[in-house]
């Protein structure tokens, strides 16, 4: 771990709550590796205290924040500026210093995007069944349609949310590349074909670890690949379920991992190689069973 001293830095998470965070464990490890005089450490910002926080920060010099719920959007207002991509998605998880404030990014989405080029998932050219239309799920559709998804037919409980993010990137990309249906709805879908699936609910997280938003075999069996946004537990039931049935399953862990290294590599202008975020990952994972 660096060592404090009279040049160390400080970044840190923003959040309500904070206490169950991994973030000080990739951030510290990242700074150790690089060489960075760096320390990382979680903010618990009260209820009608962000912009209390964001200006604190900024007067206490910090060099970055990353921002969890329920912050993400509530943040914007107290930003000097913010980058395109966040500003499209509505939702800010990272804020960079600069001369006159923090300029605000998402590295969720990309974070995402590099953990599946990990996996070995791509996005080009698939017909993909988005599960979920909370703000993940929104980010996740403006992402999709960004790198090339033919098709997004977004499930949800609640159709009208769904459609709302339908017209939305829509009338984003030009054209009608989101449908939207019902949960059960899948069974009219064309069974010609296999689909990747995006499992952005909130459905099986822990502690409700014996559930699945959509649990029959039949959908399963439609699907060739399963990317659950989810990372506790990292073997949800959906990926259970997807593996029973053929499928690839893949957990939310590595994004995790990627949006921390992507907001690191913001502060610091250091490049992290796939090697070093896999020795953090390793790093996470004890931290996670610990
Ligand atoms: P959210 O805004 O609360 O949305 C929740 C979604 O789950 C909605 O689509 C909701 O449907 C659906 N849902 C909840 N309970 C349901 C039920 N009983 N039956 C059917 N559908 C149900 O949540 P979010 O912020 O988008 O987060 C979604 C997930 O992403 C979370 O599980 C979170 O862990 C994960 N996540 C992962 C990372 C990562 O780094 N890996 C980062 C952020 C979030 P309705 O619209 O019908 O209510």
């Amino acid at each position: 771990m660096v060592e404090i001293n009279g040049n160390t830095y400080t970044c840190g998470l923003i959040g309500n709550p904070v206490e169950h965070t991994m973030s000080p464990v990739i951030h510290n490890n990242l700074a150790s590796a690089t060489g960075e005089n760096i320390v990382y450490v979680p903010f618990h910002v009260e209820t009608g205290r962000l912009e209390a926080a964001v200006k604190g920060a900024f007067g206490l010099n910090i060099l970055g924040m990353n921002v969890t719920v329920p912050y993400k959007s509530d943040v914007i207002p107290f930003l000097s500026d913010i980058d395109p991509l966040a500003q499209r998605i509505g939702a800010v998880n990272t804020l960079v210093r600069t001369e006159n404030g923090y300029k605000g990014y998402n590295t969720d989405m990309p974070g995402l995007l590099r953990a599946m080029k990990h996996d070995g998932v791509s996005v080009e050219g698939e017909q993909i069944i988005l599960l979920g239309a909370g703000g993940v799920a929104r980010a996740v559709a403006m992402l999709l349609a960004d790198n090339g998804a033919e098709k997004i037919i977004i499930l949800n409980r609640t159709t009208e949310k769904a459609q709302k993010i339908a017209d939305e990137v829509n009338e984003y990309t030009g054209k009608e590349i989101v449908e939207v249906k019902k949960l059960d709805e899948y069974k009219s879908l064309a069974s010609d074909r296999k689909y990747l699936a995006v499992q952005a609910t909130s459905v099986g997280m822990y502690p409700n670890v014996d559930e699945a938003v959509i649990e029959e075999d039949e959908f399963y069996n439609m699907i060739h690949t399963g990317y659950d946004l989810i990372f506790n537990p990292l073997e949800t039931k959906f990926i259970k379920l997807c593996r029973k049935n053929g499928a690839n399953g893949f957990h939310g862990y590595r994004m995790l991992l990627y949006q921390g290294v992507i907001a690191y590599e913001l502060w610091t202008g250091d490049s992290v190689s796939d090697e070093l975020a896999e020795q953090v990952y390793e790093k996470m994972l004890v931290a996670m069973n610990a």
